[in-house]
């Protein structure tokens, strides 16, 4: 059977995206195939089209609103003809993959239409939400009939510069030459097509203070009104940042920013006494959402410097929870990163040692351990330092490592928590590591991962929304049927009181 059919309306179209296909090294198993014009010549060639595993329609698109210009890849999310609309779910796959490939590629809704759409009823459709309009995916997204579907258009004409302008027409050489760098694209989208079994991994995403932290900044809007200042990422994730910053958020890196007297959130990783007083200094109206568990390792960094002793952090240099940590003991604290430093320290006191809570456990406790071998009588923490949620995080994503071909971790790339998730899935695997990749969305995910990835594990961050998540198991489902399984290894059932400046 034929892995992709890639069909195109017109001649020069079939011939552009052919020209990305030619050997060497050869693209067995595609064919690209020209159906014709419209949406019913699209639908009898539709029905003689062979079997293939895969199904994509390309070629030139119009653009519905000026948001799209010539010369933009349209990626289809959807596909509408009158009532009926066929999802796209492995469209963010796709747009990823082309953007990756320095092609200007959009997401967004495709009409299908029986004619050319100009004017009012162009506009008519813009406001349902569509992003642009063709003549043939509608009969082909029918026939894919469930099967990997795709709509890849480039738009040649756009409200702002119609079709019939000499120099939409002009554009018509460079579109020629997109379709050639498609062909491509699609062929490793249609390598990656086949059936999978998906793992998650449980717990895996927010956790008890990000959920605080969060809910801190929304409470915080509805009292005190935009805009609320917030110090530094809420939490490190950029879909929460935007989220949040789209419902009057202002994300500020240092109080200087911040006119006086402003409502101000502290983040959850915590700040350093001096921005406190700082912030008390230019009259601000604080909200501290720095996670109880941050402000514990706070209070025990104060005991232990309290009582004289030398405080060593383990944890990583530049991060906002390291620094305000030791801007808690300024003089009596120092930061190690690994066990090679350990030899290096000369205290010239009594040690305690402290870790980040967001530490990869196994390396933290090869530190901690390096430093009670130089220093017997170092004291550590009371508790554990590194929190209940990146320690659950950690056992769940081993469990669906040992049987994953490949490990999605879905975090941002300054989530200190996801990094170290990647980290340890990258090291475990009871036959050989996984490929562990740390990826913000579905769009991140590269095709060549997928093409030899059967089974998949998927976690997320402290810090990722769960709908994020979400996103990427549904473009794993437009690759081919999906099995999914949940592996929790634990049951999270912690919360925390929130502050009193927004307490209902
Ligand atoms: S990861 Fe742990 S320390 Fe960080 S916010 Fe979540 S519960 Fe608090």
């Amino acid at each position: 059977m034929t892995g992709l059919i890639v069909c195109t309306a017109l001649g020069l179209e079939a011939r552009a995206v052919a020209r990305g296909l030619r050997p060497p090294p050869g693209r067995p198993g595609i064919r690209v195939v020209r159906i014709g014009m419209g949406p019913d010549r699209a639908a009898r060639a539709a029905a003689l089209l062979p079997p293939a595993a895969a199904l994509a329609v390309t070629g030139f698109g119009g653009a519905l609103h000026d948001g799209l210009r010539p010369g933009d890849v349209l990626v289809a999310t959807e596909v509408r003809s009158g009532d009926r609309v066929w999802p796209c779910p492995s469209a963010p796959l796709l747009a990823g993959e082309l953007l990756r490939a320095g092609l200007p590629a959009r997401l967004g809704p495709l009409v299908t239409s029986p004619g050319i759409v100009t004017g009012r009823a162009r506009l008519a459709l813009a406001r349902e939400g569509a992003c642009a309009v063709d003549m043939e995916s509608a009969p082909l997204a029918e026939a894919a009939g469930g099967r990997p579907f795709a709509a890849v258009r480039v738009i040649v004409d756009a409200p702002g510069a119609p079709l019939l302008n000499p120099a939409t027409l002009c554009g018509a050489v460079p579109a020629r030459r997109t379709l050639t760098r498609i062909g491509p694209v699609l062929a490793r989208w249609a390598a990656a097509v086949g059936p999978r079994r998906v793992l998650l991994a449980s717990p895996r995403s927010f956790c008890a203070g990000v959920e605080r932290a969060i809910e801190i900044v929304e409470l915080a809007l509805d009292r005190f009104g935009p805009p609320v200042y917030v110090r530094k990422q809420i939490v490190h994730n950029i879909h929460v940042v935007r989220d949040l910053e789209r419902r009057g958020a202002v994300f500020v890196d240092e109080l200087a920013e911040v006119p006086e007297g402003a409502a101000t959130v502290f983040s959850a990783h915590g700040v350093a006494p001096s921005v406190r007083e700082e912030a008390a200094r230019r009259g601000l109206r604080v909200v501290d959402a720095t996670c109880p568990l941050v402000a514990k390792v706070h209070a025990e960094a104060r005991r232990f410097a309290a009582r004289g002793d030398l405080v060593v952090l383990i944890g990583h240099a530049g991060h906002e929870e390291v620094e305000g940590v030791l801007g808690e003991v300024p003089g009596a604290g120092v930061l190690v990163e690994d066990e090679a430093e350990i030899e290096g320290l000369r205290p010239g006191r009594g040690v305690a040692y402290l870790t980040q809570t967001t530490l990869a456990a196994d390396e933290a406790g090869r530190v901690s351990a390096a430093i009670r071998r130089r220093f017997p009588d170092a004291e550590g923490p009371r508790g554990d330092d590194i929190c209940y949620a990146t320690t659950n995080r950690q056992r769940a994503v081993r469990a669906v490592a040992d049987e994953a071909d490949l490990v999605l971790v879905v975090g941002s790339a300054n989530s200190s928590n996801a990094l170290r998730l990647t980290e340890v899935a990258a090291r475990s695997g009871r036959d050989g590591a996984p490929l562990a990749r740390l990826v913000d969305g579905p769009g991140d995910v590269a095709l060549d991962w997928l093409r030899e990835a059967r089974t998949v594990g998927v976690t997320a961050g402290a810090s990722t929304p769960g709908s994020v998540v979400d996103d990427v198991v549904a473009a794993l489902g437009g690759l081919g049927p999906l099995e999914v399984e949940e592996r929790r290894v634990t049951e999270e059932n912690v919360e925390f009181t929130l502050p009193k400046e927004v307490r209902p």
